[in-house]
């Protein structure tokens, strides 16, 4: 019996251990006991709950029904335990296509990527499957060698050994395996050349509008109200910015920062835990394994620590990091892995200063000002202080714009101090006050410093449209209350309006002399029944928005002369380029030459690098727990986690 026992709990682990490779496989690890560790972890995770409760059920069916699982003499429950397994695992992974569908609702993607995915299970399957028949085969041995009846103890004796072999060897063989072909990925370590400019440097304004989607731009542009908007198009370039999938903005917006695919850049996730032990930060894939959801209960539970993904997970530089390497000045205001603040030339405002600035305003920590990790300068932040009380309750005139509220609405305004699931209106209030604060601060500082290449990422778009769009088109969506939809059937596309008028301002600072950038990193659309709350999403990667206007900018230039869509990868090295930066070869996208202005292109030709070099080191801020909690509940709240 402890033959089988042993043998079987090791093949058990060698099938966890096959799942954990499709977990693992689009990771770097580096570290040689973080690999070793990381697998162990997993194969705890996949391989023995399956394989106990396998044994359970076995044994349960055994006691029940004998003859269904012993035909001529008692097997052990092994075998049956591990097909049980098996068969979850399979089941697992047949339902995964179905729980990431997430319903796209009339678009092309959703075709193409059902059946992307359908494929993906489909090998996944077969691979589990074939892992499974090896390890039920040798199996089959272990039972064989432990429950020899007919054999006589001389044979046991002889072959017994092989089991344990097998069992022994296998196992850390494997993990070898994995360990080497992680080397294998190992990113080369060179030198990079000292960054200078190298050619004509223009300033460049890039704006971020998360989210944003052609659908509903356009009929605004039509009836001419985004005019702002419209006469950026009318003096440069237009078009549709294609995106990765799955269309997720902790990994897309690193992707437009450094013009670096996720496996290079490194974020794959808006959580990153840290499992006991294990010294680097471990975050999970984003293709539906299961593991995100384990290690979300796991961190309930206290046993792993789960922190927003951060420059500390980002393993390249951004546009902003070189602008500031080769001498230029930067403005940055907000934006994914730009905390913990890195010095740079100018100023950098990162994603955690404004919940940081929300704590110590609301007193619930009032030493959380002491710290510099969120913004550099540090001195910044408490000036910051003044803006963020200003902003933090936009004017119900303001939210009354955005959406046709009553007196009784108005006066629930204080008490919706965060997002609530089923109250509209505090998302409605919490994405305007963000968004304000951004462009109040963002526009004072720009003002103050006039930075050669500057960023404001505002994300309010996003956040209404996963909540709002079953108002704006309550036919595509699951049981919408009538009151709501006169309320906040506008509001997405009021939203919209408001932002081009904040893109007057904007627009008015860079003035004449500065190359505007006004992209979002997806599009949007409606979902019949999202999950979390959800009736618009963009998991499919829906493409983006991308308009560009300035002196170096073609005016009425086009997609349609013989180049490729533009991609968020390209969006870094057609920074770079303008301003004056020589471009690395081994970025992924290209300059978009199309829209630039050909006596640029022929003046000051595009200088090339082999490569840039890591970003700058980073000082690890000491514990930020309770900003780290406040930026999670926010992510939760949007249904991202
Ligand atoms: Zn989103």
């Amino acid at each position: 019996m402890q033959w089988g026992i042993v043998i079987g709990a090791a093949l058990g682990a060698l099938v966890g251990e096959g799942v954990a490779l499709f977990v693992l496989e689009s990771l770097q690890w580096t570290q040689f006991f973080d690999c070793l560790l990381l697998n162990l972890f997993i194969i705890v995770l996949y391989c023995l709950p399956g394989l106990g409760l396998g044994i359970l059920l076995a044994s349960f069916i055994n006691h029940l029904k004998p003859h269904i699982l012993i035909r001529e003499e008692r097997e052990p429950p092994l075998l049956i335990a591990l097909w049980v397994f098996v068969a979850l695992n399979v089941y697992a992974h047949l339902l995964s296509p179905l729980s990431s569908v997430g319903v796209p609702y009339e678009r092309n993607g959703f075709v193409e990527s059902f059946y992307g995915m359908l494929f993906w299970t489909a090998a996944k399957v077969i691979l589990v499957g074939l892992i499974a028949t090896a390890a039920a085969w040798l199996t089959s041995i272990g039972v064989q060698l432990g429950w020899p009846r007919r054999r006589s103890p001389r044979w046991r004796k002889k072959h017994a050994g092989w089991g344990w072999i097998v069992a022994v060897i296998a196992g850390p063989l494997l993990l070898i395996v994995v360990w080497v072909h992680n080397l294998t990925k190992l990113p080369e370590r060179l030198d990079a050349p000292v960054l200078k400019v190298a050619g004509l440097s223009s300033p460049v304004l890039m704006i971020g509008w998360d989210g944003a989607t052609w659908d509903v731009i356009d009929p605004l542009l039509e009836q001419g109200k985004m005019p702002h908007l419209k006469q950026l198009i009318d003096r440069g370039y237009r078009a549709p910015l294609q995106t990765i999938k799955p269309g997720l903005s902790a990994l897309i917006w690193p992707e437009i920062f450094t013009g670096k695919p996720p496996a290079q850049h490194g974020l794959q996730a808006f959580t990153a835990y840290h499992i006991p032990l294990i010294g680097k930060a471990f975050q999970p894939p984003p293709q539906r394994t299961g593991l995100a959801t384990i290690l979300r209960v796991l961190a309930r539970l206290h046993l792993v620590q789960a922190r927003p993904t951060s420059a500390l997970d980002r393993r390249v530089a951004t546009v902003w990091e070189l602008a500031s390497e080769a001498g230029l000045k930067v403005g940055i205001m907000d934006g994914y892995t730009t905390f913990p603040a890195r010095e740079v030339k100018g100023y950098l405002v990162s994603s955690h200063a404004y919940p940081r600035l929300r704590l110590a305003v609301s007193g619930d920590s009032p030493d959380v000002l002491e710290e510099a990790y969120e913004v550099y300068p540090p001195e910044l932040l408490v000036g910051l202080e003044k803006e963020y009380q200003e902003t933090a309750s936009p004017s119900p005139d303001l939210l009354r714009r955005l959406a046709d509220l009553n007196e009784q609405d108005v006066e629930q305004l204080p008490e919706l101090d965060r997002m609530i699931r089923g109250r509209p209106l505090s998302y409605l209030k919490a994405v305007v006050a963000h968004d304000l604060f951004r462009l109040r601060a963002g526009r004072r500082l720009w003002q103050q410093y006039q930075p050669d290449f500057s960023f404001y990422f505002l994300n309010g778009v996003d956040g209404l449209q996963h909540y709002t769009w079953r108002y704006r088109e309550p036919e595509k969506s699951f049981r919408v209350s009538s009151a709501q939809v006169k309320k906040y059937g506008q509001s997405i596309d009021l939203y919209y309006q408001w932002l081009d008028e904040q893109l007057a301002g904007l627009v008015q600072d860079a003035s004449e002399q500065v190359n505007i950038v006004l992209l979002s990193d997806h599009g949007h659309g409606p979902v019949f029944l999202g999950s979390k709350g959800k009736s618009g999403d963009h998991g499919w990667g829906p493409d983006g928005i991308l308009v560009l206007a300035g002196p170096q900018i073609r005016s009425g230039a086009s997609t349609k002369n013989g180049s490729p869509p533009p991609h968020v990868r390209d969006i870094a090295p057609t920074v770079l380029y303008l301003l004056g930066l020589p471009v690395a070869e081994d970025l992924s996208g290209r300059i978009l030459s199309e829209a630039i202005r050909p006596e640029r292109l022929q003046g000051s030709p595009p200088q090339r690098v082999a490569r840039y070099g890591p970003p700058p080191t980073l000082t690890k801020p000491r514990k930020s727990d309770s900003v780290d909690q406040e930026i999670l509940e926010r992510l939760r709240a949007l249904g991202y986690l």
